[in-house]
């Protein structure tokens, strides 16, 4: 049997939607990917027992009454509905605890979900000179470094101490929830990747192996493979 692998979507005005190439991404490693709706009335509990693991994909900002601050002048567009879908979803994926990868903004809401807080705009709040997190070259290219962390998860699934990756963000995580630990950091103090240490594969990358994967990236190629498998087990 295949995984079943619940993508997470935007909505802008009256409409899902869903870069592609995560939905190939899952289907290229052998799962089967549906995309889910970003209803929280109801349903949660149903949808989270009928999928055998999470992506949540990339997208725009995350309202920071979440974590407990008001928004900065940096802050960009939201999507109230998505939010608390996600984080209700997130909650009880990790309470039956079931794989969830998470991308970009995915990395965001999965922390936040789990009482984690984050940088609305590094460029206007974290100190010293920082590289460019907008990359301005094209999105299968790795345009900094990330080290990893000595022994995490996901250092054992790429299998390198460092390695390129592509960025498009300008929100970051800061301090990380309990039980979760920085997986990679970029040059510049950015955490680029975190893992739970309490779950089989609960991890978010700050960068977009979905796109590196179109030009046959090695270790967007193992993190992909690491999650499908995790998710048929
Ligand atoms: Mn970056």
């Amino acid at each position: 049997m295949r995984a079943i692998i619940g993508v997470s979507s935007n909505i802008k005005e009256d409409l899902l939607s869903v870069p592609l190439s995560n939905v190939r991404a899952i289907t290229q490693f052998g799962g089967v990917p549906i995309v889910l709706p970003n209803l929280v009335e109801e349903g949660i509990e149903e949808i989270a027992g009928t999928i055998d693991g999470l992506l949540l994909t990339g997208g725009g900002d995350i309202d920071p009454t979440l974590f407990g601050e008001e928004p900065l002048l940096g802050l960009g567009s939201i999507v109230p509905e998505r939010d608390l879908f996600e984080v209700a979803l997130i909650q009880k994926m990790l309470e039956l605890n079931k794989p969830v990868l998470g991308i970009c903004r995915g990395a965001q809401i999965l922390s936040i979900a789990m009482g984690g807080d984050m940088y609305q705009d590094i460029y206007s709040q974290k100190d010293g000179p920082l590289l460019q997190h907008d990359q301005q070259a094209p999105n299968w290219h790795g345009s900094h470094f990330v080290e990893m962390t000595e022994g995490s998860l996901l250092h054992k699934t790429v299998g390198v101490d460092r390695f390129k990756v592509n960025s498009y963000h300008h929100q970051a995580l800061r301090n990380m929830p309990v039980g979760f630990i920085v997986s990679g950091v970029a040059s510049d103090g950015v955490i680029e990747s975190f893992e739970s240490t309490k779950h089989p594969f609960v991890m978010g990358v700050q960068w977009h192996p979905e796109s590196l994967i179109s030009k046959g990236d090695a270790h967007s190629f193992a993190i992909f493979e690491a999650f499908l498998n995790a998710c048929k087990k």
